[in-house]
């Protein structure tokens, strides 16, 4: 990942290996908070056996923090089906098996929605944000979580090729009836400035000021 340029050094270092994501990010703090340089974490993965959102952004976030000795954000997304009870929730990324198949996930929690009519296919993106910020002697100093959450929809079938994961079938709420779209048909821009990415990153700010 590229360095942003900064005006006041404030350094961040961003626990991702998920590119789409960090390319999200970037645009993110790029358009709200350009004084701070996004460096990506490229050591050693932690394993995410978190039963929450926060527990493993936590996780992430932690150890690169303690691995760099810099503040490390990290977050932790999926999506929550109204009813499925939240799932995929954490799992979203290997619903349909370990091998992470994002198209295949997609297939399976379509089918699995296969005859639920559209008032009942009310879901919502979240994404729980970790900053962590280390202490000279190895340890943490403070940690913060915060979390956003995009209301929406299940479309019916899969439309559209922006974005990834879940994004082709996500009916975000707010938009004109009559000329709804998923996320898939969404510019990287208009999904920037709404998503359950753009919200955590909202409510991190007030926290970023003290770094
Ligand atoms: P994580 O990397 O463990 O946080 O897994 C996140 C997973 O949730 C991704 O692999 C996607 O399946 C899904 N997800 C999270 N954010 C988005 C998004 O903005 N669009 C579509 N799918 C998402």
């Amino acid at each position: 990942m590229t360095a942003t340029a900064l005006a006041n050094g404030s350094r961040i270092v961003l626990a991702t290996h998920n590119p789409h994501k960090v390319a999200e990010f970037q645009e993110i703090v790029a358009r709200t908070r350009a004084d701070i340089e996004v460096i990506a974490y490229d050591g050693p993965e932690p394993v995410e056996d978190g039963v929450t959102f926060a527990q493993n952004a936590l996780i992430k976030a932690r150890a690169a923090a303690l691995h760099t000795g810099v503040p490390a954000l990290a977050d932790d997304s999926g999506i929550c089906v109204d009813v499925l009870g939240g799932a995929p929730g954490i799992f979203s990324a290997y619903w349909a098996g370990h091998a992470k198949d994002a198209e295949a996930n997609l297939a399976l929690l379509l089918d699995q929605l296969g005859d639920v009519a559209d008032p009942h296919r009310r879901a919502h993106f979240a994404c729980t944000i970790a900053l962590v910020i280390p202490d000279r002697d190895g340890g943490a100093a403070a940690e913060h979580v915060v979390e956003g959450l995009w209301p929406g929809r299940l479309a019916r079938e899969a439309d559209g090729s922006g974005g990834f994961g879940y994004d082709p079938v996500f009916i975000p709420d707010g938009q004109d009836p009559g000329a709804e779209r998923t996320v898939g048909r969404w510019s990287a821009a208009e999904k920037n400035a709404q998503s359950h990415r753009a919200r955590a990153f909202a409510a991190l700010q007030p926290l970023l000021a003290d770094l």
